[in-house]
């Protein structure tokens, strides 16, 4: 005998098939069948069969084609107890995928990443006090019914600690029938943020762009404001206005920031606003915080999150307002799976519910810049400083005239100032943006280079360790002794300076400061933290660092930054080396001086006439930026013309570039789009894998995405080890 799914499932006739959106790179949803007595709608949260396992997908919009025989369809599992994806949401969802050309199921994940918050949160089990009494009385049992007379409920252990009596007293109380059991909601992850709880005086440039900026909120329509001032200029104070006026209107806040795990701070800022912190959101977090703010910030109860990018795709229940701070920062763009850009999509999101999005930063991004000098975006100028906090004095220093002594990196002026600062008991800041001891090892008798076995990258000294490290796939051996080239003992040297080689000459120069190293391969999130705070408190009289000191700390006793390399970044053939130069050139400098003692910034270069170095020194970021665009219209790049990189891999050089050849061959002629390469990648060579790179070159209008798409459909199938990453408006080109 043979069952027919009728008589498992009931009449054929009244069972529906939708499509569901699963994790999975498919490129479109798939069709279920709903059981009878199942009711789902487009944004419902589902558990779903696929192959031999279930997995979490999305009912999702449009009509099934109704080609399948939904008899033959497997069925939804079950349906999450969870507000289903707004409409928004889900045209944001689709938007993202069809613009990174990612398949959707993928995007969809990004919206899904806290798996046990599906289901409502369980209650909390509370005590509440009945008409019963002790027989006896006691001093603690006193305490703790005076303490629960308020006819509230409590946790078992919250009474006990507020009453200040140990938990076997409560015990003791419930046995005898003086508390009943009662349930609760589990308590918020963070209190309501108060917009009236410490309101500042705006004065001056500050009130006239927060007028500006209240404009464009209370619209509440898609509109976009550019806030552009100098560090310290107030722009947080003005940002922290328009959140305000958002929680008013009963809407949610969501504030995007480069490197959440860091900005402690930050979150202290903004609980002494607004009298609570904002819900934290990023990959730092303990799995069941990270549930419960996902659970929290659906149901609406938790009204502000201050997040990193991947905040952006969490199911706010009724979103307002995106505030995306530094926005030119290039940690916003994602370079795994889902290739995106958090600035951008945060536009997107804003234009599709309909509501303002405002950009800030000090030095904002050449894009941003023309979008705001075309009328496009709302520009909200800072021009100075709040209160009596000066900017830094900047000033060069010509390492041609005047040389570090042999075998060091600082120059005699650095050195000197060093001296003076820590002198009068202030602290100084040496940047330089490289972990390690030495970026190179080499042996003096052979010549030998030390290089990571599965890339193509020197291998980093790092000598607090005792390894040279590969900085792209985490390959480290001990740092040998002889040569393995020519077995040379004890001739070993290191090449170029990391922070570690710049700590040990610092310990040379002062041997009695207090020095300290800050790089993330040193420390965890936490010690980070704290060790930021310490140097805030003064228990530190030089700090080294990498990029992580140049976000967002306030050393209120930083007097000097020295810039060891001020060239650095400009040699690597980015186009935007120049802009990102002067954007963190300008953050870091932008460190000292933020509390009214006179402060200077250093920038030790051999280009000294470089236009990045005069823009920084003369304060005329104008004349700079002007010069960028410049640039940048005459080639057609971003934002005049659009660019899109296609990344071909495989396991042999062979296989990679004739694929990406054969790419090259199948794409379309259209008129305005040009391809350049394939060129093997400058970083030829990660994890044993072996890349070429083409770059896509359109004009402002071109769609490039129905380009790309043409020339992979029709280009070779992807088969063996070859993988084709897809990279809209790439920030990247190695
Ligand atoms: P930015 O975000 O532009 O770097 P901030 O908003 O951080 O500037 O302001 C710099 C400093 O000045 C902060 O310590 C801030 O608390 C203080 N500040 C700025 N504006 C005001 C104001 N109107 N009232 C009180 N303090 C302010
Ligand atoms: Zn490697």
């Amino acid at each position: 005998m043979t069952l027919d799914s009728t008589d498992l499932f009931g009449p054929v006739l009244d069972r529906r098939v939708v499509p569901v959106l699963v994790p999975m790179p498919a490129p479109r949803a798939y069709s279920y069948a709903v059981p009878e007595g199942m009711a789902v709608e487009p944004g419902s949260i589902v558990q779903v069969p696929l192959g031999p396992r279930f997995v979490v997908g999305v009912v999702w919009d449009g009509e099934d084609d109704g080609g399948v025989d939904p008899k033959k369809l497997r069925a939804i599992e079950k349906v999450f107890d969870c507000p289903p994806l707004s409409p928004e949401m889900r045209a944001f969802l689709d938007w993202v995928a069809a613009y990174t050309l990612t398949p959707p199921g993928l995007v969809a994940r990004m919206a899904l990443r806290a798996p046990a918050a599906f289901d409502p949160e369980p209650m909390v089990e509370a005590l509440r006090l009945t008409d019963m009494r002790p027989e006896r009385m006691t001093t603690a049992r006193e305490r703790v019914l005076a303490r629960a007379s308020d006819g509230l409920s409590w946790t078992r252990s919250g009474l006990a600690h507020a009453a200040g009596v140990s938990s076997s007293v409560i015990d003791g109380l419930a046995s005898q029938g003086v508390f009943e059991t009662v349930f609760m909601p589990p308590p918020p992850v963070v209190a309501l943020p108060d917009p009236a709880f410490a309101a500042p005086r705006l004065e001056g440039p500050q009130r006239q762009a927060a007028v500006d900026l209240l404009a464009a909120v209370e619209e509440r329509k898609f509109s976009v404001s550019l806030i552009d001032g100098i560090t310290g200029s107030g722009k947080t104070e003005v940002y922290f206005e328009a959140i305000a006026a958002t929680l008013r209107a009963g809407r949610q806040v969501l504030i995007l920031l480069p490197e959440i795990a860091l900005t402690a701070s930050f979150l202290e800022r903004f609980q002494d606003r607004f009298g609570a912190k904002p819900a934290e959101w990023h990959s730092d977090l303990a799995p069941r915080t990270r549930e419960k703010v996902w659970r929290q910030v659906t149901t609406g109860q938790v009204r502000v999150v201050a997040g990193a990018r991947s905040a952006l795709f969490l199911p706010f229940e009724e979103l307002g307002l995106i505030i995306v701070d530094e926005e030119h920062d290039p940690a916003y763009k994602q370079e795994d799976r889902v290739f995106y850009n958090a600035r951008d999509m945060a536009v997107v999101r804003g234009r599709i519910g309909n509501f303002p999005v405002v950009l800030v930063s000090a030095t904002p991004s050449v894009e941003s810049r023309v979008n705001g000098e075309m009328g496009r975006y709302r520009p909200i100028h800072l021009p100075t400083r709040y209160g009596d906090a000066a900017l830094p004095d900047l000033g060069i220093v010509d390492m041609r005239r005047h040389p570090p002594e042999r075998g060091g990196f600082l120059s005699p002026v650095l050195v000197n100032h060093i001296g003076k600062t820590i002198g009068r008991s202030q602290q100084a800041l040496l940047f330089l943006n490289r972990r390690g001891y030495a970026p190179l090892t080499l042996c003096r008798v052979c010549g030998h280079r030390f290089q990571c076995p599965d890339c193509s990258s020197w291998l980093v000294e790092h000598r607090f360790r005792g390894q040279i490290q590969c900085h792209h796939c985490g390959y480290s051996e001990r740092t040998p002794e002889a040569c393995p080239e020519c077995g040379t003992l004890d001739h070993l040297v290191a090449c170029g300076p990391g922070v570690e080689r710049i700590a040990e000459e610092v310990e040379r120069h002062f041997p009695d400061a207090r020095t300290i190293v800050l790089s993330s391969d040193l420390m965890g999130v936490k010690r980070l933290r704290l060790e930021l705070e310490a140097i805030a408190r003064g228990e530190a009289d030089i700090v080294i660092g990498t990029q992580l000191v140049a976000k967002g700390h306030n050393f209120p006793n930083m007097t000097l930054v020295g810039i060891v390399d001020a060239d650095l970044g400009l040699a690597n053939g980015d186009p935007r080396a120049a802009e990102r130069t002067f954007q963190l050139l300008s953050q870091v400098t932008g460190r000292a001086g933020r509390t009214g003692l006179k402060s200077l910034g250093l920038l030790q270069t051999y280009q000294p006439q470089h236009p990045v170095m005069q823009a920084i020194v003369s304060g005329d970021s104008d004349a700079f930026y002007q010069r960028e665009i410049h640039e940048r219209e005459r080639a057609a790049l971003p934002p005049f013309g659009r660019l899109a990189s296609i990344i071909v891999s495989a396991d042999s050089r062979g296989d990679a570039e004739g694929h990406a050849r054969g790419l090259r061959n199948a794409a379309p002629r259209v008129d305005g789009i040009a391809i350049l390469g394939p060129a093997e990648a400058p970083l030829a060579l990660i994890r044993g894998r072996h890349r070429f790179r083409l770059l896509v070159h359109g004009r402002r209008n071109s769609d490039m995405q129905t380009f790309v798409r043409a020339m992979i459909a029709a280009g070779p199938k992807e088969r063996g080890s070859i993988s084709v990453q897809l990279d809209i408006d790439p920030q990247s080109f190695l």
